[in-house]
């Protein structure tokens, strides 16, 4: 691609944004990268508080400082806007005790936020406050991009009306910026994992698990391929469900109640003296705290509680992963009321029957393993993970603009729509070669397995990186993502059975499996294997690949060379140290002459593996091999006489 078109797609740019409950996100499809989309901003993982503070001259602060005074400040710090808005006074009333500030009835009954300043009493609607967080979205990508932005595609939740549709257009047009399109959030998730149609005839079923802070969304959607009547292919609402009042908030004040009682047992007090009656930064302080322990047991099987009581007291505990499954299985279960309510509202508008042929993951929460384990469960399908889930609305949205744009469209849904594996897909050996497990233009969903074994003696961990390329050196191949299989039992080189397993579903979704047979120890990764991958891409890696084809292999044959010769060498060596005194003196003579041959092999390919012939490698080890036999065979003969009795 041209730099002057390369430009041209840069002079006016849709952006995409996530306008969420608790934090929201700009992402953008830059078409000259190939990168697909990412989310653009700074400030530490790109989300921001959706937070405004209205200071007392009037003055707004909107984001992260505004989120960090909400305690500070609780009735002049406006948070969650979105359940405000296009709302009437009387449908929010059951969601004013969460909120610290004011709200009340404006003209029509409209929801209105009361503020008092040094000047005097200030209303806002939704919209305005809104608008504040989607001008410093705007301002954001600007800066980002270094071009002005006055477009953008915005996400809703399915369940929003047309009141409160139009209030977000609104509140777009406030910030300067024209909405395009209001996209739902469930679709953009889906949209994000690049799920499309296969052909005209098949529809596909996608339940959308969107478990946040402080709310929960199940959508489940049909995606309707194209037909003559209709040229693009579009996602059907079958039906939501949800709560709004469910989310990781609810398990931090779990925690948190666990620990104030034991706290107030140990300290001899009376049990009504917790949560509710200490000041507002120490309650803040134990959230924040929770919190803490929350995410350490998403990745940890457990984890140690500690507070200093003062007085040389001190409050210590330790939280299994099976205790705090115990603790929030309630919880979890709140969520799959309402998944069982939306797919029976959704096998009513499907016409009795439904099945789920993937599920996505969305919200911050769904990084709980029991949440995935659970909606796996009800399902009866491998979630989505592989994007981070915090990221993954605001990535369709970037995506659907980027479709919008046009320009990049074809290319962008070209890259999108894999049929096939269009690069191959595989794992790292010893010594930095390539396995390829998957080879490109396979079509999906596709499976493969390939065993291995280890080849450092006594090796407990085993690092499998997975990749894609068409080279045969892992450095020249795309790194998709790493994983650890921990905790193997000792064992010599070898003799560990790993089987690792590589299964693309329909969407090109990756799931990779590592299971060490003889232990049982397993571990797995998702990945999205098209990711950010156009067209372009595609075809410069594989024009590469024919260019370097000769030299690879040459490269992958020497480096598995030198791993299966150097356990050879090791096998061999050590045979002849032990039963040395059994040998004739030819024979050893032999044997270590053909040794050391092999040993200058690998030494001398180790250092640069062009300096070697590899067929007479290949040769070198072969004439070891064959010399050992009857090394072999004194080897048993031995552990016989020792051992008569097998
Ligand atoms: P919302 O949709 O309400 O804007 P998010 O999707 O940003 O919320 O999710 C925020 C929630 O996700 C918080 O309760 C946070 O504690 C929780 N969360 C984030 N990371 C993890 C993690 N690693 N383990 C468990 N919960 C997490
Ligand atoms: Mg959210």
């Amino acid at each position: 691609m041209s730099d002057s078109q390369s430009l041209a797609s840069l002079v006016d740019p849709i952006i995409g944004i996530d306008l969420g409950t608790t934090n929201s996100l700009v992402a953008f499809v830059d078409a000259r990268g190939g990168q697909g989309a990412r989310v653009l901003g700074d400030e530490g993982e790109g989300l921001m508080p959706s937070v405004v503070r209205v200071e007392l001259d009037g003055s707004v602060v909107v984001g992260q400082s505004a989120a960090d005074g909400m305690v500070e400040f609780p009735d002049r710090t406006i948070n969650s806007v979105k359940r405000l808005m296009g709302r009437s006074l009387s449908d929010v009333s059951a969601d004013l005790k969460y909120l610290g500030y004011e709200v009340i009835s404006g003209e029509h009954d409209t929801a209105k936020v009361r503020v008092m300043t040094d000047a005097g009493e200030r209303l806002f609607s939704p919209e305005e406050v809104s608008a504040m967080i989607l001008g410093a979205l705007k301002e954001r990508a600007e800066k980002a991009l270094g071009v002005e932005v006055s477009k953008a595609v915005v996400t809703v939740p399915a369940y929003f009306d047309d009141a409160q549709r139009q209030a977000t257009r609104n509140a777009g047009r406030l910030a300067g910026l024209e909405v395009v399109r209001i996209v739902n959030e469930p679709t953009a998730a889906a949209l994000a994992y690049g799920i499309r149609s296969r052909d005209e005839k098949s529809s596909q079923t996608i339940a959308v698990y969107d478990l946040g802070g402080g709310t929960f969304d199940i959508s489940i959607l049909k995606l309707i391929p194209g037909d003559e009547h209709n040229a693009t292919e579009f996602f059907q609402v079958l039906a939501t469900a949800g709560d709004t009042h469910l989310g990781g908030d609810d398990v931090d004040h779990m925690l948190v109640e666990l620990f104030v009682g034991e706290i107030a047992q140990q300290l001899g007090l009376q049990a009504e003296n917790s949560f509710g009656s200490f000041d507002a930064s120490t309650k803040r302080a134990l959230i924040e705290f929770a919190r803490g322990v929350k995410h350490k047991l998403s990745t940890d099987n457990a984890t140690t509680v500690s507070i200093d009581l003062g007085d040389g007291k001190n409050y210590e505990r330790s939280i299994s992963r099976v205790e705090f499954e115990a603790m929030i299985e309630g919880w979890v279960d709140r969520s799959m009321a309402a998944c069982d309510r939306a797919m029976r509202d959704a096998k009513k508008s499907n016409g009795g029957e439904i099945v789920i042929d993937s599920v996505v993951m969305v919200g911050g929460s769904t990084r709980i393993p029991f949440v995935r384990t659970k909606v796996g469960a009800f399902f009866g399908v491998e979630p989505y993970t592989a994007i981070d889930p915090d990221r993954v609305v605001a990535m369709g949205a970037a995506l659907q603009a980027g479709i919008i744009a046009g320009g990049l469209a074809g290319e962008q849904s070209d890259a999108l729509l894999l049929d096939v594996i269009p690069l191959s897909l595989g794992i790292e050996t010893a010594g930095g070669a390539v396995a390829k497990l998957i080879m490109r233009n396979t079509t999906v969903p596709a499976r493969a397995v390939e065993r291995f074994s280890t080849s450092v003696d006594g090796q407990v961990n085993v690092k499998i990186q997975v990749v894609q390329g068409e080279r045969e050196m892992v450095a020249d191949c795309r790194l998709l993502g790493v994983f650890d299989l921990r905790g193997i039992p000792p064992m010599p080189a070898g003799v560990p059975k790993l089987v690792v397993e590589f299964l693309v579903d329909a969407n090109g979704v990756l799931n990779v499996a590592a299971v060490e047979e003889r232990s049982g120890k397993r571990a797995a990764i998702q990945i999205v294997a098209n990711h950010g991958l156009t067209r372009d891409e595609v075809d410069r890696i594989e024009a590469e690949s024919f260019k370097h084809a000769r030299d690879d292999m040459t490269q992958h044959q020497v480096v598995d060379l030198i791993t299966n010769s150097s356990l050879d060498y090791k096998w061999i060596s050590d045979r002849l140290t032990k039963l040395s005194a059994l040998l004739e003196d030819d024979y050893r003579d032999e044997l270590r002459s053909k040794l050391d041959v092999l040993k200058g092999f690998i030494t001398k390919a180790k250092l640069d593996w062009r300096s070697v012939e590899p067929n007479a490698f290949h040769a070198a080890k072969e004439e070891l091999d064959h010399s050992s036999m009857r090394l072999q065979e004194i080897g048993i003969a031995e552990s016989l006489r020792n051992d008569p009795g097998r």
